[in-house]
């Protein structure tokens, strides 16, 4: 018995909801019992505010070293020149870098929100929105593809100071070197945020950024499998934005100013807890299992998204390169929302969430689209053959939406299927 047990009930209904549904949402994954046990650890006892070697509090010796460990995973895993890990998330690695490069004021062009983009990436409602000037470029209504043309045009009109890559609602690669063409034509800096397709990247089955990008972001919990947060990396090869001589020197000011900008720029102490579960996620990144495991992860994709195509359904950009699509529901039943599909789907166990298309008619909250991925579903060992079946499951809820009795056999289908694949020890 737990002292707390009102707080551990809930805890193992979550664990409960976890084992038994169906999870398809891009962004989620499940940890491994080793990341999940040094994220519980002593190590969140520690105030570490600074960086290895160079800490303002003592007794640092051992987060110094879990810390640097994080590090020099990360920097072989992407073949990065300089890494932080101390980021406390996605969003927070972002907003480090934009007070790192960015004055108040400043423009800068990143992915329009409802084709993909990301909140922090310039919404009004986020501080990228309130604090700087935020332009956005589109994808092509017909393809449902980044508008390269469109996005040059739009920079060398607006000069932006900043141009984004990436994306949370996007299925389709990167062609960087091309953005970094646009950027170096107006001098802009230019950022990948590879929060979703990290782990593709990581193990090579999708473009480089970091050959490209002055800076790449990521979260450490979507496909990387890691704990929840976030990172800021430099690669090799970039012009000397400072004006200093050698490519060392600009590495050491550059990352010196975005380690200013994570702290004490925008966060206080780091949660080496979370960092050294970050050290334990890349570890297990550089393994020949990882790279098993996002070959897995695409290839589930790939046959979940033909067979969506495949019962009628609108999949934009028509396929996908990484481990997520993205469903126009108007094509097939115009008058149901993305809300109401979300909403009766996880009556039967099946998590997906509701998302804008391009070009969408609706409002975020009503929403015409589902965002689908299979990064979770890969890790509980699901194959190919497995896609086809989840994707009937979807089908027939979607199309008998109002039925109720069909809820509860659905469930019980999923709930099944899903006993067949345990989860690792925990
Ligand atoms: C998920 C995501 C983030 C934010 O990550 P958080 O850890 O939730 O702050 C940032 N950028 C993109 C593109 C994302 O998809």
């Amino acid at each position: 018995m737990k002292r707390d047990s009102k707080v551990f009930e809930i805890i193992e209904k979550e664990r409960q909801r976890q084992m038994s549904g169906l999870e398809l949402i891009a962004s989620e994954n499940f940890v491994s019992d080793e990341v999940m046990e040094a994220m519980g650890s002593v190590m969140t006892n520690k105030y570490a505010e600074g960086y290895p070697g160079k800490r303002y509090y003592g007794g640092c010796q051992f987060v110094d070293e879990t810390e640097q460990l994080a590090i020099d995973r990360l920097k072989e895993l992407f073949g990065a020149v300089w890494a932080n890990v101390q980021p406390h998330s996605g969003a927070q690695a972002n907003m480090a870098v934009f007070l790192t490069l960015l004055k108040p004021g400043d423009k800068f062009m990143g992915l329009d929100l409802s084709h993909g983009g990301h909140l922090s990436h310039g919404s009004k409602v986020n501080s990228s929105g309130m604090l700087y000037d935020p332009i956005a470029y589109e994808v092509d209504e017909e393809t449902g593809m980044v508008d390269y043309d469109k996005m040059e045009e739009v920079a060398l009109r607006e000069k932006p100071k900043l141009i984004l890559a990436g994306a949370s609602a996007y299925s389709r690669d990167w062609d960087y070197k091309r953005m970094r063409e646009i950027a170096d034509k107006i001098g802009a800096f230019l950022m990948a945020d590879i929060a979703h397709p990290a782990g593709l990247i990581a193990v090579g089955l999708l473009n480089d950024p970091l050959k490209y990008c002055h800076v790449v972001t990521s979260t450490t919990h979507k496909t990387l499998r890691g704990p929840r947060g976030g990172i800021i990396m430099m690669g090799e090869d970039f012009e000397n934005p400072f004006g200093k001589k050698t490519m060392k020197g600009v590495v050491r000011k550059m990352s010196s100013l975005f380690d200013s900008g994570v702290f004490p720029g925008t966060q206080g102490g780091p949660l080496e807890h979370v960092i050294a579960a970050k050290a334990v996620a890349f570890g297990e990144a550089l393994t020949k299992e990882y790279k098993d495991y996002m070959k897995q992860v695409k290839s589930n994709a790939e046959v979940m998204a033909q067979a969506f195509v495949e019962k009628g359904y609108h999949v934009i950009s028509e396929g996908t390169d990484n481990h997520l699509m993205l469903i126009d529901l108007r094509t097939k039943f115009p008058e149901i929302t993305g809300r109401k599909v979300e909403n009766t789907l996880v009556l039967a166990d099946i998590t997906v969430n509701k998302n804008m298309v391009p070009f969408d008619t609706r409002s975020p909250f009503q929403a015409s689209g589902l965002r689908v991925g299979t990064p979770a579903i890969t890790t509980r060992g699901m194959k190919e053959e497995h896609m086809p079946v989840i994707v009937d499951f979807i089908d027939q809820m979607i199309s008998d939406i109002d039925n109720e009795e069909l809820i509860p056999k659905i469930k019980k289908q999923v709930n099944e299927m899903m006993a067949e694949f345990p989860m690792f020890a925990w």
